[in-house]
């Protein structure tokens, strides 16, 4: 059978499983300098069933609100984010930035725990895995949170750290027709046991993000190790906020990835193109 996956840059993707389609991390809240440009608008996502977020960090949660409102579909999240969700709606994380949010776009806002699972459809479940977020390395904080150009613009960045914590950290899994895609918000691998839940899954969407490049491949490898996917595919690799972000020199990861896996198919996504993934 077939899967599409539409990437629109950090750890935010669209699946469509048969014509249900499923949205994770949407983030459109880009700034100008951010590479590569994201082309698709907010206002155009449409048919989704529903949406799924990892962790409340602003490059994963600030957008979600939205679409509980103009699209009226269940937002599945942290408490945590839920409560960042209507904060930055109201106003209460940055003041002007605000937009109406109703008593019926609050509720589309679903807190979920660690392993629930979700029915989609008839055919297809998401379940919720319990995750972790990165921990910087001394590299990473070193030479990108504390340089010169994050110093500068710090008052204008704060408010999205504090207005936005990370609260509980999912991974997803969504099952159809025998079939697993994984997929994570963030780099965890501290629960082999739970990792090897999802041992053999068809696809893996690995957020390549937050650690220098070794570190990443490293990171990333021991997760790879235990789920030994059939797939991978690289997100969160984008420079989406610039300073606080950067674009991730993925060799290393392929190096590991060539070593040590070399049966392991490896997929790049482009922004905004939908891509057909024929699953065995
Ligand atoms: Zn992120």
């Amino acid at each position: 059978m077939i899967v599409k996956i539409t990437w629109l840059g950090t750890a935010g993707f669209i699946l469509d499983i048969e014509g249900t389609n499923i949205l994770f991390d949407p983030f459109f809240y880009r700034n100008e300098q951010s590479t590569p440009i994201l082309r698709t608008k907010r206002e155009d996502i449409k048919d989704i069933s529903a949406i799924f977020i990892t962790h409340g960090h602003f490059d994963h949660a600030i957008d979600a609100a939205f679409f509980a409102e103009t699209l009226d579909i269940p937002v599945y999240c942290s408490e945590t984010a839920k409560k960042s969700m209507i904060n930055w709606a109201g106003g209460l994380v940055i003041e002007e930035h605000t937009f109406p949010l109703s008593d019926r776009g609050k509720n589309n806002i679903k807190p979920i725990d660690y392993f629930e699972r979700i029915k989609i459809t008839e055919k297809v479940t998401v379940e919720s895995i319990k995750s972790e977020h990165i921990v910087f390395d001394a590299r990473t904080l070193l030479s990108k949170l504390f340089s010169w150009k994050v110093l500068k613009q710090i008052k204008s960045l704060l408010p999205y750290g504090k207005g936005f914590p990370k609260g509980k950290v999912f991974g997803f899994c969504t099952y159809f027709n025998n079939k697993k895609i994984v997929s994570f918000g963030s780099l965890w691998h501290k629960f082999p046991e739970i990792l090897e839940k999802y041992e053999n899954c068809d696809i893996f969407l690995a957020p390549l993000a937050g650690n220098s490049k070794k570190h990443i491949a490293k990171k990333a490898g021991i997760i790879i190790d235990i789920l030994k996917p059939k797939i991978v595919i690289p997100i969160h690799w984008d420079d989406f906020y610039p300073p606080i972000s950067w674009t991730v020199n993925l060799k290393p990861f392929f190096k590991y990835m060539e070593e040590n896996h070399p049966e392991i198919k490896i997929i790049m996504l482009e922004f905004d193109k939908e891509v057909s993934i024929e699953l065995s």
